[in-house]
């Protein structure tokens, strides 16, 4: 019933318990280079509603901030999860791994103080040079880079 998503090949496959939320855009250098592009749209379940139904095996994950860790196909590289420490009850993962992406759409821009000068989105969603203000315990805290 829910939303499902997978890998580039095919290894890893997934799905939704609950509706996902909080979906934006992030352009921090973090992701920049876990997806090798400019920004990355990313959304919420909360912990344990992306529910591996294919290869949780070949899943690894990676230190990605002294606060966080990425979660990615071990055999292709397409990156799924964003957790950080500080907010154990939610994981985000790559929108653009869902069967279909448009199922949810970004409501707001983070780090665009970091965005790559020559990509321009032209939407009208919020932008946040960092974090957004609501984001909770971040004091003294940025992905590094
Ligand atoms: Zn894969
Ligand atoms: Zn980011």
């Amino acid at each position: 019933m829910g939303l499902t998503g997978g890998c580039m090949c095919g290894s890893v496959r997934y799905e939704l318990a609950s509706d996902p939320f909080d979906c934006g855009w992030c352009h921090c250098r973090t992701c920049q280079l876990t997806s090798g592009a400019p920004a990355m749209a990313f959304a919420s379940v909360p912990a344990g509603h992306l529910v591996w139904t294919k290869g949780e095996d070949v899943v690894r994950s990676v230190p990605s901030s002294s606060f966080g860790h990425r979660s990615f196909c071990g055999n292709c590289g397409t990156p799924f999860l964003m957790q950080v420490d500080h907010q154990p009850e939610t994981v985000d993962f790559s929108v653009a791994t869902l069967d279909e992406p448009e199922a949810i759409e970004p409501g707001f821009h983070i780090f665009w103080g970091s965005k790559v000068a020559w990509f321009n989105p032209g939407d009208a969603l919020p932008r946040h040079d960092k974090f957004r203000p609501d984001t909770r315990g971040l004091e003294g805290t940025e992905p590094p880079g």
